[in-house]
């Protein structure tokens, strides 16, 4: 990918490849079981509606988690471009840890929600939360106690669409980290890229099935590869 210099605008959609070098296990490689329950059971409204302290405690224990995880080489290096890159920047996460921002990340759109705040199913507001939601505290807004985890779930419409598709619009590189690009809606984002012009990069630690879409694939873990990538970009603009 040569002339990084003509981009300006660029797109990045992030997933559980982005996270997985920080120790934080995608629901797969945890062997897709938790306590007996397939995750894609306990990940539901249904799920949440049937069995609540079960859904509640499986996302107290993430939640717990993901606070002590740092962020890798790959979230320092998109928080150094965020920081440096003087034009337009969209990071697109599917992950729910915080670990982007933590890595300096601003310009950042959690698209499946965030471990670290809570939804009031009462008042609508979604305060930070890093504790448990297990003994349903009041929410600290209204007082109610319907407080659910603010993550979007199987069956649920991911968050601010309409943004994402105006920022792919505008975007003349879209890049794709750590993500099969299997599931949708985040697969059809370097369709939508590619046929309005944009140029497309994958990188990933294995080849996708979504990899056929890409203008450019590289293969590596992303702590390697982003770090690379960013030096590119940044070396174009100077
Ligand atoms: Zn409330």
């Amino acid at each position: 990918m040569a002339a990084m210099a003509k981009y300006r605008n660029i797109v990045i959609l992030t997933g559980a490849g982005v996270s997985a070098e920080s120790g934080i296990d995608t629901f797969r490689d945890a062997g897709g079981l938790w306590e007996k329950h397939r995750v894609e059971d306990v990940a539901t409204p249904e799920a949440f509606a049937r069995d609540p302290n079960l859904v509640l405690r499986f996302y107290d224990m993430r939640r717990e988690a993901i606070q002590t995880k740092v962020p890798n080489a790959a979230h320092l290096a998109l928080g150094r471009l965020d920081a440096e890159w003087r034009g337009g920047l969209l990071i697109v996460t599917q992950n729910v840890d915080d670990l982007h921002e933590r890595g300096g990340a601003r310009r950042v759109l959690h698209m499946h929600g965030e471990h670290l705040n809570a939804w009031c199913l009462a008042c609508d507001r979604r305060p930070r939360w890093t504790g448990p939601l297990i003994d349903r505290p009041p929410c600290p807004a209204c007082g109610s106690r319907a407080l659910r985890p603010d993550v979007v779930w199987f069956g649920e419409v991911p968050y601010r669409m309409d943004e994402i598709h105006a920022a792919l619009r505008e975007a003349d590189l879209f890049v794709s980290i750590g993500t099969s690009g299997a599931v949708y809606p985040a697969a059809g984002f370097v369709r939508a890229a590619r046929e309005l012009g944009a140029d497309t990069l994958e990188l990933n630690l294995e080849r996708s099935k979504g990899s056929a879409w890409f203008a450019e694939t590289r293969l590596g873990p992303a702590t390697e590869l982003v770090p690379d990538w960013v030096d590119e970009v940044l070396t174009s603009m100077a």
